[in-house]
């Protein structure tokens, strides 16, 4: 998906070269201070509409000068931000909760004009960003740190939490209002400053939610906005002023991210790409089972990092499950998001839409069987980068559509004899995202989630993402890092721990009010 840093992505190079009807479309601002400013870039993007080619706007590049301005702005912020009550800060999350309720269709149109998702999809990308506002809010009491009375005689030790300082966040296309609220909020609700880098696929919603930021009265500099991509990023993690990353992307880049920040002593999480399997014992409930399974693979038209893109039946779950699969999939309808009739939108960009040809095609080449073929979906608006629902049916271990991360409509499918055989095969895999089993049996449960190497499992449940009070994240090459995002990590990401060991003399050695001797008491 993305090439190794330094060089434009392919789908970055397409875009560059797009340019149809992009003169006269607006060039995307950047906001730093309490501003918005121009940037002195002059290498720009067009943002289009997947469903139908149409140039909504245009994106700078950002460079460096550009980050050490949002950074400068976030660490002059920082000082007057962290003396602020954590009431006080944590009213602004509030207040953002207030104002993402009431602008729920706006975040969710916007969301689905530059990334493509069917609304339903958006809108409930919107309700888990609320959710991420939520829990933020309760950061007055998951701040607190501990305190010990009497280490030592009249001696007391605490240890406080205190902000990072500028925390910066580089994000991906498929997520633009959720993935930035995993981590903005937690980190200027502990006291930090923030620089965000959105994906330049998808600006317009960070824009959108930094236009709601002005709304609520955050003071200026507390939260920057800068767009870009592969310049800004190295920006990000050169900075001497940035002291945390988060990232969110495919693994190559989150590899990349990890191990230039943290060589620049910056504390880093950076969240990489996945392969997500499904197991299906021969016990499964099979309608439900396959509805999550569909829903699994071809929600947000497979641009999902949890997307469930192997599904692996064990013994005789292969024939209940696979002509129902095929029944399922056929009926789903790929159109453009904001058609009610739409199950699966269009995938982000053409570059993407010829990157999963591809992928079907190789995985053809090498032997798969073409189950259901969604190569060129019927009724679906022109100039769009539409792929319908694609299943590929014997898929083996080796085969490039079963190494590489798809992120498209497109389920591989694999048959094993035994549940060891299926933890053998998801156990290969260098990711360990998502993964998910179905059966009512407890003990394949117990054994499927004490052997598996992945990060977030789900029983009988497609798309397990951690809710924002669990920490979410991949294991292996699926994340670079040790805090893992939201839940009881967030915190602990987001400040640094201070142990003041402290007792207090009298007044003077006769002292009337504290003595040592006191102590006695
Ligand atoms: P991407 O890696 O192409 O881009 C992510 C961010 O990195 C963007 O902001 C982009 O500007 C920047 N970037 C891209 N190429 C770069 C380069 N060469 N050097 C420096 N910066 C670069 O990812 P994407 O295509 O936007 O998003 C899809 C990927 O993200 C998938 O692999 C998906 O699995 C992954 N993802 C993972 C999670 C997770 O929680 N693990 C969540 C969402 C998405």
């Amino acid at each position: 998906m993305t090439s190794e840093t330094g060089t434009l992505s392919a789908d970055q190079q397409t875009a560059t070269k797009t340019g149809k009807a992009s003169t006269g479309a607006r060039i995307l601002p950047n906001y730093i201070n309490g501003r918005w400013v121009a940037t002195a870039a002059s290498a720009l993007l067009d943002v289009t509409n997947p469903a139908n080619g149409e140039v909504l706007a245009r994106v700078p590049l950002s460079g460096v000068d550009d980050i050490e301005a949002a950074v400068t702005a976030a660490n002059a912020a920082l000082p007057d931000w962290r003396a602020r009550a954590v009431g006080e800060r944590a009213d602004f999350i509030y207040a953002l909760r207030e104002k993402f309720r009431q602008r729920i269709d706006d975040l969710a149109s916007s969301i689905t004009r530059e990334g493509g998702k069917v609304l339903s999809d958006a809108r409930a990308e919107v309700s888990r960003s609320i959710e991420v506002l939520e829990v933020a809010c309760a950061t007055p009491m998951t701040m607190q740190g501990r305190i010990l009375e009497g280490v030592s005689r009249g001696i007391n030790t605490e240890t406080i939490r205190q902000p990072v300082g500028v925390c910066a966040a580089i994000t991906p296309f498929n997520f633009p209002a959720m993935v930035p609220m995993w981590f903005l909020p937690f980190a200027i609700v502990c006291g930090n400053t923030f620089v965000l880098k959105p994906s330049e696929q998808v600006p317009l919603t960070s824009e959108l939610i930094f236009h709601i930021f002005e709304e609520i009265g955050l003071p200026p500099g507390v939260v920057n906005l800068v767009h870009g991509a592969h310049d800004a990023v190295n920006g990000i993690l050169d900075s001497p002023g940035i002291r945390a990353v988060s990232f969110v992307g495919s693994v190559n880049t989150a590899r990349y991210v990890y191990r230039r920040a943290a060589e620049k002593g910056k504390r880093v999480q950076a969240l990489g790409g996945a392969k997500n399997y499904m197991i299906v014992m021969p016990d499964a409930v099979v309608d439900k089972t396959v509805s999550n399974v569909l829903g699994s693979a071809f929600g947000n038209a497979g641009q999902r990092c949890m997307a469930g893109s192997v599904l692996v039946t064990v013994g005789s779950a292969r024939s209940a499950i696979m002509p129902k699969l095929k029944e399922g999939a056929e009926k789903l309808i790929a159109g453009d998001g904001r058609d009610a009739k739409a199950s699966l939108g269009p995938v982000i960009s053409h570059a993407a839409c010829e990157r999963i040809h591809d992928a079907i095609e190789s995985g053809l080449h090498e032997g798969a069987d073409l189950l259901v073929d969604g190569r060129h979906p019927a009724g679906v608006p022109a100039g769009g980068n539409f792929v319908g629902p694609t299943i590929l049916d014997n898929v083996k271990p080796g085969m490039r559509v079963a190494r590489e991360e798809v992120f498209g409509p497109v389920l591989s499918v694999m048959h094993v004899d035994t549940l060891d055989d299926a933890i053998a095969l998801v156990n290969s895999d260098p990711r360990g995202n998502g993964t998910s089993i179905f059966t009512e049996n407890g003990a394949a449960v117990r054994e499927y989630s004490r052997r598996i190497e992945v990060g977030m499992v789900g029983v009988n449940i497609g798309v397990a993402a951690s809710p924002a009070y669990f920490p979410f994240s991949g294991w292996k090459d699926s994340f670079f890092g040790d805090l893992h995002v939201h839940g009881w990590d967030a915190v602990e990401f987001y400040t640094r721990k201070k142990t003041v060991t402290s007792r207090y003399f009298s007044a003077g050695e006769t002292g009337k009010f504290f003595t040592e001797q006191g102590d006695k008491h």
